[in-house]
C-alpha cells in the first residue's frame, strides 16, 4: 500500500479504517443493492444514516438538547454570510476578533450586511498570536461576538474559550472542531467545513442554540435562513449524502478510539513531538508565539525561502506530502489532524532532523 502522510491543511487525511469501510460498501450499502451515492436522500437507508451521524455528533460533542445540528453545503465561507443574515436582527450590528486570514473574509462578508467592530486584533505582529479578549470589549448591543478558534493558515489557537457575558459567542470551528473536549453551552453557533477533522468537502457542520433560529432578515434566501433546515432535519432541498456518510464513519472511528478525551491526548502528543523538534533545531523556527500555538496546524520556517523550497521537495519524495505553508506566509506547515496518525509526525521530525544536518 503506497498511501502517503498527507499534511495539506484540507482536503486532509482521512483515517485508512474509514476508507477501507466505505470502499466495502461502495457499490453495495447495506444490501441496497446500491451505492450511498445512489441512494435517495428520502430513503429509510439514508434517514438512518443522517440520524446516526447526528447522534454521534451530539454524543462526541456533547451536545445539549436546546441545540440543533444542521448538515449544510456551501463552506465555512458560505457561513461567513449566512451569519449575519440570521442573527443580526434588528440593531444589525456584531463584534469580530480579527486573528487571521479567515477572521477577515468572515469580517469583510458580514460588513455586507451591517456595522462591524472588530474588537481586538493580532494583525499588527502578522496573526503570530491570540489577542486578550473580555467582557469590558464587547458591546451589549451587539448580535453575537465572532471568533475563529483555530487559524488554519497562520497556526494559532484559542487555548480558552473568552468569557464575553450574555452576547452570543460564534466560532468558526473549521480547523480544531472535534479534536479536543470543548463546552458546547458557552457557544452560541459554531460553524465548520467538514474537510479537516469530519469528512469529505462538501459537508459544513453547523451547531446552534435554538433561540438563535428563527430570526434570519426579511431577504434572507431560502436556502442561507437556518429555520429552513432546522425545520426539515437538513433535508429541504438534497444534503450532500455521501459527505454525511462518510462523516458518520469519522464520528463512529472517534468513537471507537475513545472520543474526543483520546483524540485530545493523542494529538496533544503529536504536536509535542514536532514542537519539541522545532525547538531543539538550530535549523527551524516557529512564527507562533508560544501560549497561542496550534496543535492542528503547525507552521515553521528554515532561514532562507530557498531553503523552504528544498526542504518541501526532498519531503515529498521521502513520502511527507503538501508540507509548502500556505502562499500568503509562505515557509513550511504540518497539518496535522485527527486522522494524521502519530507515526507520521515521527517520520515528518527524523525527516527534518537527517535535513537539518544534511543542509547546515
Ligand atoms: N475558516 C477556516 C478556519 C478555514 O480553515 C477554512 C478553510 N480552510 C475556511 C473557513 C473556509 O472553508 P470552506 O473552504 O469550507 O469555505
Amino acid at each position: 500500500m503506497n498511501r502517503v502522510y498527507n499534511f495539506s491543511a484540507g482536503p486532509s487525511m482521512l483515517p485508512l479504517q474509514v476508507l477501507e469501510k466505505a470502499q466495502k460498501e461502495l457499490v453495495n450499502y447495506n444490501n441496497s443493492g446500491m451505492s450511498v451515492m445512489e441512494l435517495s436522500h428520502r430513503s429509510g437507508w439514508f434517514t438512518d444514516i443522517i440520524t446516526e451521524a447526528e447522534q454521534l455528533l451530539r454524543e462526541l460533542m456533547g451536545i445539549p438538547e436546546n441545540y440543533k445540528v444542521l448538515f449544510l453545503q456551501g463552506g465555512a465561507s458560505q457561513q461567513f454570510a449566512a451569519i449575519p443574515m440570521n442573527l443580526f436582527g434588528e440593531n444589525k450590528k456584531a463584534d469580530y476578533v480579527n486573528t487571521g486570514s479567515w477572521s477577515k473574509k468572515a469580517i469583510k462578508e458580514a460588513e455586507k450586511f451591517g456595522d462591524i467592530r472588530v474588537i481586538a486584533s493580532s494583525e499588527d505582529k502578522n496573526f503570530t498570536y491570540i489577542p486578550a479578549v473580555n467582557k469590558g470589549m464587547i458591546d451589549p448591543e451587539a448580535a453575537y461576538v465572532h471568533i475563529t478558534t483555530n487559524n488554519t493558515i497562520e497556526g494559532t489557537v484559542f487555548r480558552e474559550v473568552p468569557d464575553i457575558g450574555n452576547v452570543p459567542l460564534v466560532a468558526d470551528m473549521s480547523s480544531n472542531i472535534l479534536s479536543e473536549e470543548i463546552d458546547v453551552s458557552k457557544f452560541g453557533l459554531i460553524y465548520a467545513g467538514a474537510q479537516k477533522n469530519i469528512g469529505p468537502a462538501g459537508l459544513t457542520v453547523v451547531i446552534i442554540r435554538e433561540d438563535l433560529i428563527g430570526k434570519a432578515q426579511d431577504n434572507c434566501p431560502t436556502m442561507l435562513d437556518f429555520e429552513t433546515h432546522s425545520e426539515s432535519g437538513s433535508l429541504y432541498n438534497t444534503p450532500p449524502t455521501f459527505a454525511i456518510y462518510m462523516a458518520k464513519l469519522v464520528f463512529e472511528w472517534i468513537k471507537e478510539l475513545g472520543g474526543l478525551k483520546e483524540i485530545e491526548k493523542v494529538n496533544r502528543e503529536k504536536a509535542d513531538i514536532l514542537y519539541r523538534c522545532i525547538e531543539e533545531s538550530n535549523m527551524f523556527t516557529s512564527p507562533v508565539e508560544k501560549s497561542s500555538r496550534s496543535i492542528m496546524n503547525i507552521p515553521f520556517v528554515t532561514p532562507s525561502k530557498e531553503l523552504d523550497a528544498l526542504f518541501v521537495k526532498e519531503a515529498k519524495e521521502a513520502g511527507l506530502e503538501t508540507l509548502k505553508g500556505h502562499r500568503s506566509v509562505g515557509g513550511m506547515r504540518a497539518s496535522i489532524y485527527n486522522a494524521m496518525p502519530v507515526e507520521g509526525v515521527q517520520a515528518l521530525v527524523e525527516f527534518m532532523k537527517k535535513f537539518e544536518q544534511k543542509h547546515q
